[in-house]
């Protein structure tokens, strides 16, 4: 049954995330184990996080100061007390049958993100923040004889970030994905990767007719790490509970999973209730209180975060808002940007090379804008080649793409390509000369009064020099060399 857009915007989507994250620490929450991506399976584990009899968790303070961290960076106030609690299920990944969560006493409450939206700010609640440990991984492909079990991810730790469910569009979900994902990049909260589920994200969605106030049935989409395919799982979910609700259908309260081949999320099981996984307060580990001297310090090692640092590029650098959106967009764009304004101080110069011609070079690759292969140094380098002359605009560009795909200097490229500019004033009152001497049908026209043939005899002296002659010298010789009171020079 095709439904029109009509059909659609009669709803209203009330849409909540929770976000986990991969905190950045060497080793678990409660043992000694690394936390390193890709070891041989089972190698980082011991009896803790194996779930062994009679073996006692101890709390990495490491992950309490990222916790803490997270919060702050989100405006969240941190609880002077808070306590760890037993999720209890069962399943292979999980050795102990319960996970090491919090609940009722989360670490950090009532922060708030603002993010983009139709042109405007939007102020989106973050409800809480809480540590956990993430579980091991079933394998069930590629393995003879059946299903395994890697346990070095059981008892990594990770911070849960809930969401009020005060998102109305995949796009408004989308904002707030990406600016989370930032700030807890910024932070050093984590690396972010989302490859690795090292930012991954639950959503929560319900449909209500518009103009009304009562929640809808919710559905749970589980564990989509990437934002296009939680934008696709949105959106066609949003679909699917119109359809449902138009023909008169009601929603049912489940979980799903974004299946990225079929396009569509499917049923996975019920969705549970928190008091299906009776959750009591952990009897292995003390109720945590955190000193606030411990939180100010924390407070004091923060690094600027994307919104101080957007409103500094503007006040500091004189940058449009727009360009100081973009190069704040990473860390490590923004860093990249002030470093070569120490080198080079010509702001907006630099915000375009890196707006224009690195972004682009660095999306060509898969890797994204996680590095940039060019040190401030040399890019510094570059634009003062192009300052005095001895490379024009566009050979600047295409030296600039091959200093980034081989790693040379400006000046390696530049000779390599051959188009270091002439500006020698001999050489280029030869080219002058030659032109005029080629043209004087031209010539006789522009001491006629024809004065916009300057171009075309900088045109032809390009042409001559092979796009390497600097167009503003030729400009002012052939401007000189035609001038009544100055005829052209001869020559022997
Ligand atoms: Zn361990």
């Amino acid at each position: 049954m095709p439904m029109s857009l009509g059909d659609a915007m009669r709803y209203e989507a009330v849409i909540g995330l929770e976000v986990h994250t991969q905190l950045l620490t060497a080793s678990k929450i409660f043992c000694g184990c690394g936390t390193r991506f890709g070891a041989p399976a089972n190698s980082q584990t011991c009896p803790i996080c194996l779930g062994m009899p009679g073996v006692l968790p101890v709390l990495n303070r490491e992950v309490v100061a990222l916790c803490i961290r997270a919060g702050l960076a989100t405006h969240c106030k941190i609880a002077p007390f808070a306590r760890f609690a037993r999720k209890n299920y069962f399943y292979p990944d999980l050795p102990k049958g319960y996970q090491i969560s919090m609940y009722e006493l989360p670490l950090a409450e009532g922060g708030y993100l603002d993010i983009p939206s139709d042109g405007q700010t939007k102020r989106i609640c973050v409800k809480r923040i809480h540590m956990e440990e993430d579980a091991g991984k079933n394998l069930h492909e590629g393995i003879a004889g059946g299903s395994h079990v890697d346990l070095n991810r059981a008892g990594v730790p990770l911070i849960e970030i809930v969401s009020d469910p005060d998102l109305r569009s995949s796009a408004e979900a989308i904002a707030y994905l990406k600016r989370l994902h930032e700030i807890i990049i910024y932070a050093g909260v984590s690396d972010g990767d989302m490859e690795k589920g090292n930012f991954r994200c639950d959503a929560n969605i319900s449909l209500r007719p518009l103009g009304t106030t009562a929640l809808g049935t919710r559905v749970e989409i589980k564990n989509v790490n990437s934002f296009r395919f939680i934008q696709k799982a949105l959106e066609y979910e949003m679909d699917r509970q119109a359809r449902l609700l138009d023909s008169g259908g009601i929603v049912v309260q489940e979980t799903r999973l974004w299946d990225a081949k079929a396009g569509a999320t499917q049923a996975m099981r019920g969705k549970e209730e928190a008091h299906d996984y009776r959750y009591f307060p952990e009897p292995d580990l003390v109720p945590l209180r955190v000193d606030p001297a411990w939180i100010a310090e924390v407070r004091a090692a923060l690094p600027e975060l994307p919104d101080a640092k957007r409103e500094r590029f503007v006040a500091q650098y004189g940058l449009p808002e727009y360009d100081a959106e973009i190069l704040t967009g990473t860390r490590i764009l923004a860093d990249f940007f002030e470093e070569t304004v120490a080198l080079y101080p010509h702001p907006k110069k630099i915000s375009n090379w890196v707006m224009g011609v690195l972004l682009r070079e660095m999306n060509r690759e898969d890797g994204g804008t996680d590095a940039i292969r060019i040190p401030p140094a040399q890019m510094a380098d570059l634009l003062t080649r192009v300052e005095t002359g001895a490379l024009s605009a566009n050979g600047a560009k295409t030296v600039f793409e091959r200093m980034y795909q081989t790693g040379e200097r400006a000046e390696e490229a530049a000779q390599a390509l051959g188009v270091t500019q002439v500006n020698d004033l001999d050489e280029l009152e030869r080219i002058v000369d030659a032109v005029l001497a080629a043209c004087p049908k031209e010539v006789a026209r522009y001491r006629a009064g024809e004065a916009k043939l300057i171009g075309f005899f900088v045109g032809q002296a390009m042409k001559q020099s092979r796009g390497k002659g600097n167009p503003a010298r030729l400009n002012a010789l052939f401007v000189r060399a035609l001038s009544p009171a100055e005829p052209p020079p001869e020559r022997s």
